[in-house]
């Protein structure tokens, strides 16, 4: 493996002026089930890395605070899959945590690394998407609140800047009753990336939020406010032509070596369909 100096530094303060100091040549270690990989086949090669798990601050925890649940940037995904106001509100993101890798990937992944990796195929990101989730980031400049849509460019690419570091991902609480799903597809359970990643959220209100991963080069999200998607009762032809037109955004890559671009813009609808019906049955349920 390549060399590097290894950094744990006990403060945010500390560790950002490492990140400024160094810039692209200082990589943040959280969980490392994504970081590890890369310095082991050599992908990355920073000549500093920088674990957060001793900085006091970003302990892991879920708290609600002004009508907002933060979520920090050592939470792993097993922690955030049973929170139970997680549960309670953000349904569809408990359920995509939960089916991250495996249980030992969920004991050590974070959120905050699963949206930095900024992986198209990030199971969290379209749940993230729905909810309008907000990035906390600290940097060189103090602290900055980037809405979760404006935080991805493309796979391993973020609108973070020289030095900056996520701290929390912050959620609005919302007034009014909604149901949200998370679909997945991959080509087998537990080990590899999925193919596709939708979620959907319907509320009260009859707003449909759909967005989908892994199938172009950042997660996507569209909003339907004529409450038709949100009706199944409305006239199926003017369904499936929102549902289309928000599909249109779909640009899957032709070398993936893991689905086809055909079969992954199948599967797109067919999960869609499914992420909207069950969203729509939940809402009726009362269930989130
Ligand atoms: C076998 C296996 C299966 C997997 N399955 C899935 C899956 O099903 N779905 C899925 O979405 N992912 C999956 N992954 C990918 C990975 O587990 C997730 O992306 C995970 O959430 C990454 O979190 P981490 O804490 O391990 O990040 P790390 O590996 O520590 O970091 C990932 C990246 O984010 C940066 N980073 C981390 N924290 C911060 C921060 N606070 N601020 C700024 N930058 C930061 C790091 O520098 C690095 O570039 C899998 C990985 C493996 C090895």
């Amino acid at each position: 493996m390549h060399t590097f100096a290894y950094l744990r530094p006990d403060t945010v303060a500390e560790a950002v002026a490492i990140l400024e100091a160094h810039g692209p040549d200082a990589r943040i270690l959280a969980g490392g089930t994504d970081l590890v990989i890369r310095l082991r086949d050599g992908s990355a090669t920073p000549a500093v890395v920088v674990d957060l798990k001793r900085i006091a601050a970003l302990a892991p925890g879920i708290r609600e605070e002004a009508g907002r649940l933060a979520i920090s940037a050592t939470t792993v995904m097993t922690d955030i899959s049973a929170d139970p106001l997680v549960r309670r509100h953000f349904g569809a993101l408990a359920d995509a945590a939960s089916v991250v890798g495996s249980v030992q990937i969920r004991n050590r992944a974070t959120l905050a690394g699963n949206i930095c990796n900024a992986s198209p195929a990030a199971d969290t990101a379209p749940a993230l998407l729905v909810y309008d989730a907000t990035v906390v980031a600290e940097g060189p400049a103090g602290s900055r609140r980037i809405p979760i849509d404006a935080f991805f460019v493309r796979s391993g690419v973020t609108t973070l800047a020289r030095g900056e570091l996520v701290t929390a991902i912050e959620l609005p609480i919302p007034a009014a009753r909604r149901g949200a799903v998370h679909e997945r597809r991959t080509r087998r359970r537990g080990h590899d990336l999925a193919s596709v990643t939708v979620c959907c959220c319907v509320d009260q209100t009859r707003v449909t939020r759909l967005a989908y991963g892994s199938v172009g080069p950042r997660p996507v999200l569209f909003t339907d406010d004529t409450g038709t998607l949100a009706n199944p009762s409305a006239d199926p032809a003017e369904r499936t032509a929102i549902l289309e037109r928000m599909f249109a955004g779909a640009s899957p890559s032709a070398r993936s070596m893991r689905a086809s671009p055909e079969y992954r813009l199948a599967m797109l609808r067919v999960l869609g369909a499914r992420a909207l019906a069950g969203a729509i049955e939940r809402l009726a349920a009362g269930s989130d």
